[in-house]
């Protein structure tokens, strides 16, 4: 059993999936560039804390409290990776730091060390060759919210070992994931491959004027069970996001759907449902 995970970044991803491999009983060391970042992680456990009483009210408070005890922060790199069975990098979402990231873990890492990415875009075959051990090189990909939306996404590159892939899809089960395993390389691994094409030809229909949000939206609810329609969707991922996936599309009518949400949401402070506006106005 791994039991001794480093985790490379402690933000908005990678502080989720330290405390909740911690909360799951893992050994778990947060590396990241500074510690005048790293100092602001316990006022972060608290916050990560209130949200699994919020979202998982039969939660024990001491569990909670025990997992904090299991975290400990470097930012010393060989230290961070001495004892590490597995380490899951959530650095920002650009090649050259992943690359540059991965070339110093495999300066600094045991043999043992399997090594994982949680990109979300970038494709892993591009970060392998920076990595001295590419047979122990994968994707493991969480979904925000990672203990209430607990997908772990599991993703091969060409050069990925079977066996590794294996012992990583039984690692995400032990911290509380639900493994998906993708076992060839996958813009956008299953979830992403399915959401974006559907919220795009729902943005599609909009923008056509073939049909009115709310229509589109009851459709797809009434006649699925669904329980949101893909503009709600939207609304919840944000509408900044989504106008980033798609603002370059080499679909017209999709940059035209790209477009409109800049003009008649993004412009006018209407980010999502998180800003209390999007396509709906949630506070009423
Ligand atoms: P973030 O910007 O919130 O956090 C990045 C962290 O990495 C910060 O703490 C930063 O200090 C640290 N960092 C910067 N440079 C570093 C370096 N060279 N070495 C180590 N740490 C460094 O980003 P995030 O939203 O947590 O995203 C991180 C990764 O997770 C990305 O690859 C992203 O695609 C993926 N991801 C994000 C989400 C999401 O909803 N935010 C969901 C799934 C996957």
């Amino acid at each position: 059993m791994m039991q001794n995970l480093t985790v490379l970044g402690t933000g908005t991803l990678g502080s989720q999936i330290i405390f909740q491999s911690a909360f799951k009983g893992k050994n778990v060391v947060a590396y990241d560039i500074s510690d005048e970042i790293l100092a602001k992680l316990p006022a972060r456990w608290e916050q990560i804390k209130e949200q699994y009483k919020a979202d998982l009210p039969d939660t024990d408070p001491k569990a909670l409290d025990d997992a904090v005890t299991r975290i400990r922060t470097t930012a010393d790199m060989k230290d961070a990776l001495k004892d590490a069975d597995i380490v899951i990098e959530a650095v920002p979402e650009r090649l050259d730091i992943k690359q540059d990231t991965w070339k110093k873990v495999s300066e600094n890492a045991p043999a043992k060390t399997i090594f994982c990415t949680n990109s979300s875009t970038l494709p892993p075959s591009k970060i392998a060759p920076f990595t001295d051990r590419p047979d122990k090189f994968l994707c493991l990909h969480f979904a925000n919210h990672v203990w209430k939306f607990n997908t772990g996404e599991v993703m091969m590159q060409p050069k990925t070992d079977p066996a590794v892939f294996e012992e990583v899809a039984k690692f995400a089960e032990e911290i509380g994931m639900v493994p998906i395993r993708i076992k060839k390389e996958q813009p956008g691994y299953v979830l992403n491959s399915l959401l974006v094409p559907f919220l795009n030809d729902a943005g599609k229909l909009w923008v056509k004027g073939v049909a009115s949000i709310e229509d589109i939206d009851a459709t797809w609810r009434i006649a699925t069970g669904a329980p949101t329609g893909p503009f709600q969707i939207d609304d919840a991922i944000g509408m900044m996001t989504m106008y980033n996936i798609d603002k370059d599309s080499e679909d017209p009518d999709i940059r035209e759907f790209a477009n409109r949400m800049k003009t008649d949401y993004i412009d006018k402070g209407y980010m999502g449902k998180n800003a209390g506006r999007g396509f709906y106005n949630y506070q009423d």
